[in-house]
């Protein structure tokens, strides 16, 4: 990565001369006192830069976020109780005006395209860091955005964006564009309350469930949809714009941001691969001129839509703040936008020229943002929640950043979005930068709930991916790639046996002792562990690991899988650090050295994860009686059980209701998703355990099938 040119440093260090412009022109009026009006990684972002200017922050925290890492990052913070307190725009404004603070932040989420707040703001003379109220309220209606930027000549999806909104007039308006269409709520936002309908048999129920989920999200008014021309190979590529308060607005390059899940983002780039100089100056004219013709001022997104068997691309929507992605703008601009936030909140103009920026663009090579979410991709994305018994992150430097709300010991509560973190690196060029990108996944290390952490490892080791053959479809186009069965190798559980051995000698039936080293008995420790893995060809695969030490820091293993004859490896010398719940060894196998962390959950005693080689393993360990009791059983599903701590919305079936396998059963919510529970057999329904509206705890019985009918 080249370093930035001094003189771009000095223009933007001095920038503030450059605003004394004519008379009548805005004042310059630094910023000095900051509310930021929102939790996690985005807080700690915002608290961040305000620092390094020197302006002083107070936070705000809800209940379950009194002990969180925003919380604690400011001199002053004020607790608003309820999980909900961030929405309370009224009360937080009340709080700015009754502690002195000049400006307030809304970050991204909650209340940050909230017109109304920003107006609330301005009539309280507390200074909004975001654009002007009527730009949001404009691009906040994607029908409204539409009309504006169809009268600018900005190309839109075509699709029906009026007020006829009765469930037939829809489907004929529906028709006329012709299926496949995509049915979006005018308020919508972050993938909520959209849908797409292949054929005109399933539009009502699809209308119905987007207007559910979106009445659910964003309120009275949520319900009013809009109907798209559903584009089949789309690329989601957007231009970062900045505007000041005298007319300057500037594109700061695009970024791709095709792969996404549930049409949420995963990995963001920038520059978007495969994109030719025409098509990529043009995005950028076509997004400023989407920022003018709504007297957009600071930091916005414009996002399009990129139709990869045509060519062409179609305004999406505007995102009237600054956005979770960022951070890939900043590394290949130089700049840092929530320091240009501050500065145009101010009154000062923008410290940069297109052509400047354009400049630092061809210099500065390519960055991608990866989101670390605590969720699970290898059971379809559940979200999960939980204590972060173990975070271990890969080291930062200018090439790597990391943005996270949370350090080992947090815990991350459902109240919330799952994004628990971000890691953003930069490159030469874009292979330079995913190959980094792999690098830094392999050592970034959570225990205590799922993430994606593997599944973006695999994401980068993609072909198709490396190629920049990108789309929003791309996860399930490559699914069987990115979801192929994984392999554990023996050493893996042979750590396994040596971590647990030095850890918890009791928990195997040792006496307890410090460092590993057993004693020179001669006598075989058997562990026997469950594969827990969810991509593992063999989950529930049980494996008997046998361990003598030969002498001081000498062992011999015996590995036994299933029918696989035992596969003896001797001559193993390892040496192991130990601290709590966690064994770090250094292990010396006849053919390779291996550092491997093992770490021992303490609130699930039998659970044990391993670190091995950049990738991670998950065992539970079981008993040899249980072991033995299990042998030749086949495991009959009678029930089926919560996955999560969740609300019931939706009971799709009653007693009594045959159903075959994969038939929706139960829909519930958990984390502001819905998750249909789908029948893992056919079979039965003897008892529904819930009604709807019922809160359940993860594990319980939600279904209870037959007895007769519950097969395989
Ligand atoms: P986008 O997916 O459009 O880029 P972001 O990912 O930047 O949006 O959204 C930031 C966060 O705010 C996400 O957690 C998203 O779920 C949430 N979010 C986005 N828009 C809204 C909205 N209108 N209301 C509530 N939450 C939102
Ligand atoms: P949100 O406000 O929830 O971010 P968007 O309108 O920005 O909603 O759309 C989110 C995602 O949905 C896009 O990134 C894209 O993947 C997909 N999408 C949106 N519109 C279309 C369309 N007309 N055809 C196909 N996919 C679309
Ligand atoms: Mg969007």
């Amino acid at each position: 990565m080249r370093a930035i040119k001094p003189q771009y440093l000095r223009r933007c260090a001095f920038s503030r001369h450059l605003s004394t412009g004519p008379l009548g022109q805005p004042q310059i009026t630094p910023i000095t006192s900051l509310l930021i009006a929102n939790r996690g990684e985005i807080a700690l972002r915002i608290n961040k830069t305000a620092n390094r200017l020197g302006i002083q922050t107070t936070t705000l925290y809800t209940d379950p976020d009194a002990s969180s890492q925003h919380a604690a990052c400011s001199p002053h913070a004020i607790g608003l109780g309820a999980p909900n307190g961030y929405l309370d725009g009224d009360r937080i404004v009340r709080l700015a005006k009754q502690h002195g603070i000049q400006a307030l932040h809304p970050g991204y989420g909650f209340l940050s395209e909230n017109p109304a707040f920003a107006r609330r703001c301005e009539e309280e003379g507390i200074v909004f860091v975001g654009p002007p109220a009527q730009a949001m309220a404009d691009m906040g209606d994607k029908a409204r955005s539409k009309e504006i930027m169809i009268d600018a000549g900005v190309p839109c999806v075509p699709g029906y964006h009026g007020s006829d909104q009765g469930e037939m007039e829809l489907l004929n308006h529906a028709k006329d564009v012709k299926f496949p269409i995509l049915l979006k709520s005018v308020k919508g936002g972050g993938g909520k309350g959209m849908r797409i309908v292949m054929e005109e048999g399933e539009f009502l129920q699809q209308l119905k469930s987007a207007r559910a989920e979106a009445r659910a999200s964003f309120g009275e008014g949520g319900e009013v949809m809009l109907v798209e021309k559903y584009i089949v190979r789309p690329r989601h590529v957007e231009v970062q714009v900045f505007a000041d308060k005298h007319g300057n607005c500037v594109a700061l390059g695009e970024r791709d941001c095709s792969i996404q899940r549930r049409h949420q983002k995963i990995l963001e780039e920038s520059p978007a691969p495969n994109l030719d100089d025409v098509t990529r100056l043009d995005l950028w004219e076509k997004a400023r001129t989407a920022a003018l013709a709504v007297g957009y001022v600071g930091a916005g997104t414009v996002e399009f839509i990129l139709d990869k068997d045509s060519g062409e691309f179609y305004f999406m929507e505007m995102n009237t703040r600054l956005q979770v992605e960022h951070p890939v703008s900043e590394m290949v601009t130089g700049t840092d936008l929530v320091e240009w936030q501050f500065r145009v909140a101010a009154g000062e103009k923008l410290p940069l020229t297109q052509k400047e920026i354009m400049e630092r663009i061809q210099e500065r090579g390519a960055a991608i943002e990866a989101r670390i979410y605590a969720e699970s991709p290898e059971r379809g994305f559940l979200p999960d929640s939980g204590k972060l018994v173990h975070l271990a992150t890969p080291e930062v430097d200018e090439d790597v950043r990391i943005d996270a709300g949370f350090v080992e010991g947090d815990t991350v509560t459902e109240a919330y979005d799952g994004m628990i973190a971000k890691l953003i690196v930069c490159g030469d060029d874009r292979e330079t930068a995913i190959r980094k990108m792999e690098l830094a996944l392999r050592n970034y290390e959570v225990v205590g709930l799922s993430t994606n952490i593997e599944f973006l490892k695999r994401l980068c080791k993609s072909a198709a991916f490396i190629e920049g053959d990108v789309e929003t479809g791309f996860i399930e186009k490559w699914k069987n790639e990115l979801f192929s069965p994984i392999i554990v190798k023996a050493e893996v559980y042979v750590q396994a046996a040596l971590g647990l051995l030095a850890l918890s000698p009791a928990s195997v039936g040792l006496p307890h002792g410090g460092s590993l080293g057993f004693g020179r008995d001669g006598v075989e420790r058997r562990l026997f562990f469950k594969s827990l893995d969810a991509l593992n060809e063999k989950e529930g695969e049980i494996i008997e690991v046998s361990i003598i030490q030969k002498d001081n820091q000498v062992f011999g293993a015996k590995i036994t899988r299933g029918n696989e004859g035992p596969q003896i490896i001797e001559n193993i010398v390892s040496s192991s650090t130990l601290s709590a719940g966690k064994a770090t060894l250094a292990t010396v196998f006849p053919e390779t050295r291996i550092d491997t962390t093992v770490v021992q959950d303490a609130n699930n005693d039998n659970k044990i994860t391993i670190f091995q080689h950049g990738g991670k393993t998950e065992l539970s360990l079981v008993s040899p009686r249980w072991y033995e009791k299990a042998l030749g059983l086949k495991e009959a599903t009678t029930s089926v059980a919560a996955p999560m701590p969740c609300k019931i919305l939706k009971n799709e079936v009653k007693e009594g209701d045959k159903v075959v396998k994969g038939a929706p059963l139960v829909v519930i919510e958990s984390m502001k998703m819905e998750t249909v529970i789908r029948s893992p057999q056919d079979g039965v329904i003897k008892r529904l355990a819930h009604k709807e509206g019922d809160k359940c705890k993860a594990g319980t019985v939600l279904v209870v099938f037959e007895e007769d009918f519950a097969v395989e």
